[in-house]
């Protein structure tokens, strides 16, 4: 059966080109993405959608104003908890300090909630090399997990797969009879990782948010795979990345609120997991032990850089789903662990191995979807533009693309090179429309990218101007009047 998956080792035009060679990705695509886009927007607008976003907003700005203070705040109150801190720079600290922390408590098996902060510094790789084995329990991260792929999408890892090949998957690796009952599929999965969550040694998750005044780590699931991972095994770790902060509860449940009607269009999600330390005696449950791994890989230049803005993301996914580019390509094109446009704005700055990664930038419109979406008012575009800037000023660019922008630039000085120039395109663009039906199949040189996957609609036979000028021909123009 052909699937929907992309090598993402390949160069980022090759990537994009597969991704929209993929029928079946986009049919996987149109499906999901469509129907967490309208339940995002019947969510937030059933409570003051606006309010909601300017009080995230500005309480995440307050994070990034003080960052330092809360991550101490953060690290005394875990500290006083029984917990342990850990801070690591790199990906490679991260790596290091869980590996040891496995090692000490002689950790055979670990269990893990999603995290995207761990596949940013590839932890089950780190872990599986020095001998233990690594299960994903989110039901998306084990179905990739299985088929051996990284996720395509912040919230919904497997949203590039349909039923189909989720069912071949698990008939491969789970000797699972043929069906296409998702209800059957789960169950299947259910039982395996039952069996996984009671002989685990050490479990493993990401943090939606920390609260930094009582030292709370918080993850948000729907499949109640985070607490068994948080209170099953003896170990418990979370990684999480410098700016996953919130001051108060308060504001924890601002952010959860923000985050549930966000990313999956619920009032509020099934399970929501609190973990301030470990087991004290006279608890039910809960780790012998609890870690916190604080991750900066790239974060604080970040802020210096002038891209702090993207750090008040609160990883819910809404503007991939809106954004024009992701719906057709999805998550694996982009080549990093996070796309969409969020993911063109953080990849460029921390550190990850991503192949063409000055290339993102430009997989965006522009059209402002992402931002009008975003919960928490990030204006992706204009840092999308900037990291263009920043492509232009190292020099990266092509002959063509430097010579077509010192073109246009020209040309939009002076109105007369404007008009001349847009009948020049009117003419030649109906020309070559009316070769082929109406719409232009081919363009020519350079431009041919643009009609690979897409028709182009010729110009206007007449322009705005053209058009104006001859309506507004012998009349009096206000304010014409009153100059002269
Ligand atoms: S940038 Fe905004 S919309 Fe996109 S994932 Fe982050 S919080 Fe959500």
């Amino acid at each position: 059966m052909a699937t929907s998956t992309i090598d993402l080792t390949l160069p980022y035009k090759t990537r994009v080109k597969d991704a929209l060679g993929n029928k079946h990705l986009k049919i996987a695509l149109e499906r999901s993405t469509g129907r967490m886009a309208g339940q995002r927007v019947a969510a937030m607008n059933a409570v003051d959608g606006p309010r909601l976003r300017n009080q995230v907003r500005q309480m995440k700005e307050y994070v990034l104003r003080n960052l330092p203070d809360l991550l101490e705040q953060l690290e005394t109150n875990i500290t006083a908890n029984g917990g342990r801190v850990h801070w690591a720079k790199e990906a490679v600290d991260v790596q290091r300090i869980v590996v040891e922390i496995a090692r000490k408590a002689n950790v055979q098996k670990v269990v893990k909630a999603k995290s995207m902060a761990t596949e940013e510094v590839h932890l089950n790789q780190a872990l599986q090399a020095a001998g233990m084995k690594v299960v994903e329990t989110d039901l998306g991260e084990y179905i990739i997990q299985l088929a051996g792929e990284p996720p395509s999408h912040i919230v919904a890892p497997v949203i590039h797969r349909r039923v189909e090949e989720i069912s071949d998957i698990f008939q491969r690796e789970l000797d699972m009879p043929p069906t296409l009952d998702p209800q059957v599929i789960c169950s299947v999965a259910r039982g395996a990782l039952r069996k996984e969550f009671l002989s685990a040694d050490m479990g493993i998750s990401g943090c939606n948010f920390a609260i930094a005044e009582t030292g709370t780590c918080c993850i948000v699931t729907n499949e109640g795979n985070g607490r068994m991972t948080s209170t099953l095994p003896r170990v418990y770790v979370v990684v999480m990345g410098i700016e996953k902060l919130v001051p108060t509860v308060e504001d924890a449940f601002l952010q959860y609120q923000a985050l549930s009607r966000s990313a999956t269009g619920q009032q509020c999600s099934v399970y929501l997991s609190m973990t301030s330390g470990p087991r004290k005696p006279g608890d039910a449950d809960g780790p012998e032990e609890f870690h916190v791994v604080l991750l900066d890989n790239g974060r604080v230049d970040m802020l210096a850089k002038g891209y702090g803005e993207a750090l008040c993301c609160i990883r819910c996914g809404a503007c991939l789903n809106v954004c024009p580019v992701y719906r057709e390509i999805g998550g694996h094109a982009y080549g990093s662990t996070y796309s969409g446009p969020i993911g063109a704005v953080i990849s460029p700055n921390i550190h990850l191995e991503v192949t063409d990664v000055d290339k993102l930038p430009y997989a965006s419109s522009l059209c402002g979807a992402c931002r009008d979406a975003c919960p928490v008012k990030i204006d992706l575009p204009r840092m999308l533009v900037e990291l263009r800037r920043d492509v232009v000023e190292a020099g990266d660019t092509t002959v063509f693309d430097r010579a077509g922008m010192q073109a246009f630039s020209r040309m939009m000085q002076s109105r007369a090179s404007y008009e001349a120039a847009g009948g020049l395109g009117s003419l030649g663009s109906n020309l070559l429309a009316g070769l082929s039906g109406g719409v232009i199949k081919s363009l020519p040189g350079p431009l041919a990218a643009w009609t690979s996957s897409r028709d182009f609609p010729p110009l206007a036979k007449r322009s705005f101007r053209a058009q104006w000028r001859e309506r507004m021909k012998g009349r009096k123009v206000i304010g014409e009047e009153q100059n002269a």
